[in-house]
């Protein structure tokens, strides 16, 4: 017969702490714990199974899982000597919820379940403690009456009917705590909530203890339905299969009076990761008491004078439990009478300071492995490592004193505080004046990357994670908040409203990247201590304690991945940055950034313009050498290793203002007409850009293009070759996706550098590749890679094509999409392995049967996701590339993508759950 319940108490258990599937966390701690002799009150956990059967048995338990429980109850009575419904000594339970994944006060709870009329004097007989009895009664009826029953309040305005009851009694009594309410009051009290109960349901409250307990688990099971607990699973992706356990344990009392007590706490620090023994308490309370704020908890170390003995026997337990889980445990315990007693744990939530740290100390400690170690840290929480920060007391009160404005998306993390303004020239001539900026936009486009370089934050009105705005500022380590929707901006007044409020160009604003806070006003701020090492170079890494652990986690991430990290950047400054945060190459040099720069706009403009090849010559000439400068810059940096500079891919009539007020400027400068440029403009619109005139199709209309630009790059690699640095230029092409366009593209780039290597008397190596980024690229791989030397997925354009979705359209529709998990998650954000994906493992398959040896890496925004990290091992990529302040993120993710996929993990993975016995 199958097994559905499982006994723990009295220094062993049928379950233990790999059970978390079968037993909830809870329950296969709870077991664990008591397995291990510490001090666990008796009792049993009814499996998660049984949910599933719950609700399969239009919500009831079936017959047979009741038997069990009541040999279950049989079993618990006789370990504590008491009987249930006994009026002389009556055995109390609670009754707890428990799911495999921990959601903290998501499901409800009954404590002190078997009290009615009768047995409410055997325990008053037993404890000639009246109060303490009546205590535990008005508890009880107030808790089944709000799980069981549905006496709650009605709408979120309401206070809490049971609460109101008190209040009221408190208001005759002319008393101000619960604590000074008397036996008798409480009596009452227990009266009046029966009566309310009966008066809202028409049924008496239930006295017969099993009536109790059946109503308690099966209100347990019902809670996982519950609205709180659907949002919670929502949020942590937790599947709803997974169904919670129930546990029902022997009662201990914290409520006994001065020498008892209840309290929780951590066996190292949850905020630092400090090896210190954190926690609060509170004598003579039970249960929720500590975190429910009705009195103040006391800090663990004053346990040491309430109750010495508890808090060395505590001590003690956690060590234990330090050396058992070889982890930070959230723990609660209850004292009764001077004994104490264990009644959770589990791993303990923890910032990212706290979990680096506690990993690393761990490994010094030699209770965990490197590899251990690393499967522990969350990529993404290096993010908080490297973020500027806010000071959080300075926060706190900004927010307390009403000057949250709005939310938006936390796309660019960190904090940044500065004055708005409203378009990227004013950033820029702020900035020149020693002025911090918050460029604030409905959105962003390649013009604007000036006045974002110069902005200390960007915030914008429109568009999503991987906006332009997003991607640019990830790329620039600025802080962005992106899509705050509430703000209304007026670019012509120089204004914005938010909720109300108008703010002027000027005005001080902070914004909070990693949560998407808009505050107004200043906030002061300050860089990491990783920055400040690494980037800014500022702060001896002897006296950084927090870099010091960062750079033992990044080294033991660089013995154990297979995969490289590259950087995507364009600048020599981004370069250096990711170079420093351990970038091994540059895997997107995207060229177009760099027209925007100093004096570069002017030729750009004018060969666009161009009437005649010879005009376009002219202009490029003029182009030439300001490439070759970014080039050459870039060479340095980056000191031999591998850059992919790719060729001009975005739709010529990016480059052009649009504005009437701008063309008109533009033609003076330029000495044409206005008509002349405003029918430019016309005659280069497209209905559709992103599949339009852009990519390899400009450089194959235009062949010059690509010379001038393969020249620039030759050119800049000779030179630095001749300083004595090594090169590695390796050149682009984008939007292939037919192996002709790209020999003829490859044709001219070697022509160039064999011309280039002549004229400069200078030999170096070189690699001319492509970008599979259409579906056409990556079905006919096999063709393609006769030409290519490597392809790098731009995933970016790869997942629009796929899916048929433009990126830039996709607002409306893809957060919905995703909140009917329809799409799990963004395919912009994450790869989509079931479409894209297959599109990627087929160009990998074919590429490497015709050219064994090419070069395959990612360059899109995926590049820095963690779970498209590991899909990119998975599928046997040679390297990842991102923005540079994800690059430690990247060797992270990489490492724990060959750690958590190597062989032998699966094979203790499968033995695990063997162990456990089955699977939901
Ligand atoms: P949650 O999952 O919300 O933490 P718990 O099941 O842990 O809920 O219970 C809520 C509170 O009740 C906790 O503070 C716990 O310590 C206390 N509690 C639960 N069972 C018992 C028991 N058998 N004896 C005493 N206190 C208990
Ligand atoms: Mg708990
Ligand atoms: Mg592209």
């Amino acid at each position: 017969m199958k097994k559905y319940v499982y006994f723990f108490g009295g220094g062993a258990a049928e379950g233990d702490m790999t059970m978390k599937n079968l037993l909830g966390g809870k329950g296969a701690n709870l077991a664990e714990m008591a397995g291990i002799g510490l001090p666990v009150p008796p009792g049993f956990t009814v499996s998660t199974e049984v949910c599933d059967l719950y609700y399969k048995s239009r919500k009831t338990i079936p017959a047979g899982v009741k038997a069990e429980i009541e040999k279950n109850l049989k079993k618990l009575e006789k370990a504590a000597g008491q009987g249930f419904g006994d009026p002389k000594d009556p055995l109390l339970v609670s009754i707890r919820s428990g799911a495999r994944a921990s959601m903290p006060g998501m499901m409800d709870t009954i404590l002190n379940l078997g009290l009615n009329e009768k047995t409410v004097a055997g325990l008053i007989a037993k404890t000639s403690n009246p109060r303490f009895a009546y205590d535990c009664y008005r508890r009880f009826v107030q808790m089944y009456g709000d799980v069981v029953l549905g006496l709650k309040p009605v709408n979120k305005d309401d206070i809490d009917p049971f609460e109101a009851i008190i209040e009221q009694k408190k208001h005759e009594m002319g008393i101000e705590s619960d604590t000074d309410l008397s036996a008798d009051d409480l009596k009452d009290l227990v009266a009046r909530f029966k009566a309310a109960i009966k008066n809202k349901t028409g049924h008496d409250f239930p006295e017969d203890p099993m009536k109790q307990l059946w109503g308690a688990i099966g209100s347990v099971f019902g809670s996982w339905m519950n609205e709180r607990a659907i949002a919670y699973r929502k949020l942590y992706d937790i599947p709803e299969s997974w169904g919670t356990a129930v546990n029902v344990q022997l009662m201990v009392f914290g409520n006994m009076g001065r020498d008892s007590g209840t309290g929780v706490a951590f066996n190292r620090d949850a905020a630092t990761g400090a090896d210190t023994f954190y926690g609060e308490y509170l004598m003579n309370a039970q249960g929720e008491d500590v975190v429910a704020g009705i009195r103040t908890p006391l800090p663990i170390a004053d346990l040491k004078k309430d109750d010495p003995k508890a808090h060395a026997q505590l001590e003690k337990i956690r060590h234990i439990l330090e050396k058992h889980y070889a982890d930070m445990m959230d723990i609660e315990f209850t004292i009764q009478q001077g004994k104490l007693y264990m009644l959770q744990c589990r791993v303990g939530k923890r910032t990212a300071f706290a979990a680096i740290k506690i990993a690393v100390d761990m490994v010094d400690e030699k209770l965990i492995s490197e590899k251990e170690a690393l499967k522990r840290i969350e990529p993404d929480q290096l993010n908080q490592l490297l973020r500027p920060i806010f000071d959080p007391a300075e926060k706190d009160a900004a927010i307390k004193g009403g000057r949250l404005l709005a939310k938006g998306l936390n796309a660019g993390p960190g904090a940044a505080t500065g004055r708005l303004v409203f378009n990227s020239v004013d950033a820029e001539a702020w900035a020149k004046r020693g002025e911090k900026v918050i460029l604030t936009r409905i959105e962003t486009s390649p013009e604007d990357i000036k006045g974002m370089n110069a902005a200390e934050g960007i915030l914008t009105a429109r568009g999503g994670m991987t906006s332009h705005a997003a991607l640019v500022a990830r790329q620039m380590g600025r802080v962005c908040v992106a899509g705050c929707s509430e703000l209304a901006i007026d670019y012509g007044r120089h204004v914005m409203t938010v909720n109300g409020k108008t703010l002027k160009e000027g005005d001080w604003i902070s914004i909070d990247g990693t949560t998407g806070q808009v505050i107004e006003g200043k906030i002061q701020t300050k860089p990491s201590e990783v920055l400040q090492v690494l980037i800014e170079k500022s702060l001896d890494p002897k006296k950084a304690p927090v870099y010091q652990t960062f750079a033992k986690v990044m080294a033991w991430a660089d013995a154990h991945r297979t995969l490289r990290i590259r950087t995507n950047a364009d600048q020599p400054d981004q370069s250096a940055n990711a170079v420093a945060f351990g970038a091994e190459g540059i895997g997107l040099c995207r060229t177009e950034h760099m027209f925007f720069g100093e004096g570069k706009i002017g030729p750009m403009r004018e060969m666009i313009l161009a009437d005649t090849l010879e005009q376009r010559k002219i202009a490029l000439a003029k182009l030439l050498p300001l490439q070759r400068k970014d080039f050459a810059g870039i060479f340095e940096v980056m000191a031999g290793r591998p850059v992919t500079i790719r060729t001009i891919d975005p739709p010529l009539h990016e480059f052009l203002p649009h504005e009437e007020k701008d063309q008109r400027a533009l033609a003076a400068e330029m000495g044409i007409s206005y008509e002349k440029i405003k029918e430019r403009v016309a005659s280069l619109h497209e209905f559709n850009p992103m599949l339009g005139f852009r990519g390899c199709r400009l450089g194959i209309i235009y062949p010059e293009i690509t010379e001038m630009q393969a020249r620039a790059v030759f050119e800049a690699a000779a030179a630095t070759k001749k300083k004595g640095i090594d090169v590695g230029p390796e050149v682009m092409i984008p939007l292939v996706g037919h192996v002709k366009e790209l020999a003829h593209q490859e044709k001219l780039v070697r022509q160039t550098a064999e011309a280039v290597m002549k004229e400069q008397g200078v030999t170096f190596k070189y690699l001319v590749g492509t970008m599979i980024e259409i579906p056409r690229g990556a079905i006919t791989a096999d063709e393609i890679a006769s030409v290519a030397e490597f392809f790098s997925f731009g995933t970016n354009d790869l997942t629009q094509t796929t899916l048929g979705v433009s990126r830039d359209d996709a607002g409306r529709f893809l957060r919905p999409y995703v909140d009917k998990e329809i799409y799990a998650k963004d395919p912009f954000e994450v790869i989509d392995r079931d479409g894209v994906g297959q599109l990627m493992r087929m160009a990998v398959e074919r590429g490497r049967k015709t050219r064994p040896g090419i070069k395959l890496g990612i360059c899109g925004e995926h590049g820095g996701d963690p779970s498209s990290i590991e899909f990119c091992h998975l599928i046997g990529l040679n390297y990842v590339s991102c923005s540079p302040f994800r690059v430690p993120i990247a060797r992270l993710a990489a490492a724990r993508a060959a750690l958590l996929n190597a062989p032998e993990t699966k094979t203790s993975k499968a033995a695990k759950s063997k162990k456990a016995g089955r699977k939901r």
